[in-house]
């Protein structure tokens, strides 16, 4: 199984995209290169928690946009909110009052926050939280962990995970050796090896660079005391801890995970959901640190789109949705019901399988190992995974196309829609058993 349904339009856009866009793809994750199909299904539009293809195939959707997707597609209220703000302009290049209340609300979400930038991606949002860490601190290196991903900047493509790792591509040509000799890999989950890394380099140390949870190796959590060990060791050393939260945040719950984790980051880096579908990062954290950014400080960071109204106003009215009663509580129990069922149709079927979960979004690794760190995520099977992705496709469900990453389950999923994945995946595993 493949494709649910005839994909001739998918097929002839793919054809006419290769002779243009680079491997057909504004972004390599979208490719389908590591699942064994010929192309991906092109989309054309979303309503709710589906999608449908140029060729009318319909998907219940757990890409969800590779983690911003928690909303559903075509919110009405965002709908609405879009227009009224493309009404009003959409750029300006001067400070608005949307962004001063998004700033306001962000930190009153995420206390940690006492000053906020706002960028236009997650990449740009981890670079700057990086630059001014290293203006503050005046020490050149970074400590960040096997199978992390911090977006596309040099530094940040050092034995990354979920994108590079999925293509076999742990690195990236063309970062130089100068900017991969700044930067200090350790295992996730292993506080004596990061102890080890600062014995050595600590006086040199800017930064530890962390996703508290993981989302890029597949969802992996921290053990108990993990977080704190780290949050003790930067300490120790003289080192800022970035937290990145571009997919945990507003993930989890409502804030930051480190709101439920009980460590506070010195920087923390946001991104994917705050943006209800629409281009929007931020940074931030202690203003003392924070206040070495320009025009302020030395530390020079701009944007011409940072904080545009269109995104900015689609963020307050996101929040907005988000903060309402019950809905983490709701988002959690899915994702747990969704993610309970999978694993126990994965074993009834005899594979051999664990998932990861935080909160609604979860990752099922084929392997008999419990995952903590990017050497036991990497024991999963590709070929399983890509089996089982073709299976879901030709369901009509859609996950993301690596084993990497994680199913995101969003608001509008309905309860029948849990059922009718559920019943795709005891299939499927039926069909690969
Ligand atoms: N940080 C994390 C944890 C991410 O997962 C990602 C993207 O997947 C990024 C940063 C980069 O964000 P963007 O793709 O918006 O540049």
């Amino acid at each position: 199984m493949g494709y649910p349904g005839p994909t001739s339009r998918s097929a002839e856009l793919y054809e006419r995209a290769l002779r243009r866009i680079v491997g057909a793809v504004n972004s390599p994750a979208r490719s389908y290169a590591a699942v064994g199909l010929p192309y991906p299904v092109f989309i054309a539009r979303g309503q709710g928690a589906y999608l449908w293809d140029v060729d009318g195939n319909r998907y219940i959707d757990y890409l969800a946009a590779f983690a911003p997707g928690i909303l559903g597609h075509a919110h009405p209220e965002i709908v609405e909110t879009i227009a009224r703000a493309a009404a009003d302009g959409t750029l300006f290049g001067t400070p608005t009052p949307y962004e001063v209340e998004l700033a306001e609300r962000l930190q009153a979400a995420i206390p940690s926050l006492e000053r906020v930038r706002l960028v236009s991606t997650g990449t740009e949002a981890v670079m700057s939280a990086v630059r001014v860490a290293r203006a503050f601190t005046g020490r050149p290196k970074v400590v960040k962990f096997e199978g992390c991903y911090h977006g596309h900047s040099d530094f940040a493509l050092i034995r990354a995970g979920s994108g590079p790792a999925t293509l076999g591509q742990p690195d990236s040509a063309g970062i130089p050796e100068s900017t991969a000799a700044e930067v200090i890999v350790v295992p996730y989950n292993d506080a004596a090896a990061l102890e080890a890394a600062l014995e050595r380099w600590g006086d040199q140390v800017a930064a530890v660079l962390i996703e508290p949870i993981v989302g890029n190796m597949g969802i992996v959590l921290p053990e108990p005391g993990y977080l704190q060990a780290v949050r003790d060791l930067t300490h120790r050393h003289g080192a800022l801890l970035i937290f990145d939260e571009v997919i945990t945040a507003f993930r989890v719950t409502y804030g930051g995970a480190q709101n439920v984790l009980g460590v506070e980051p010195d920087l923390t880096t946001l991104g994917k959901a705050i943006g209800g579908g629409l281009p929007l990062g931020a940074y931030g954290g202690r203003a003392d640190v924070m206040d070495r950014v320009a025009p302020l400080g030395p530390a020079y960071q701009a944007g011409t789109l940072a904080g545009n109204p269109l995104s900015v106003r689609v963020a307050l009215k996101a929040l907005d949705i988000l903060g309402r009663p019950g809905v983490y509580e709701e988002l959690d129990r899915k994702g747990r019901y969704l993610a309970e069922g999978v694993l126990a149709a994965a074993r009834r079927h005899g594979f051999a399988a664990q998932v990861n979960r935080m909160a609604s979004g979860f990752t099922l690794f084929f392997t008999d190992r419990p995952v903590r760190d990017y050497a036991s995520a990497s024991t999963a099977s590709k070929e399983l995974f890509a089996r089982f992705f073709r299976e879901m496709l030709g369901r009509g469900v859609l996950l993301a196309p690596s084993r990497f990453e994680a199913w995101f389950v969003q608001i509008p999923h309905s309860q029948a829609d849990l059922d009718e994945t559920l019943a795709a995946a005891d299939a499927a595993l039926a069909a690969m058993a």
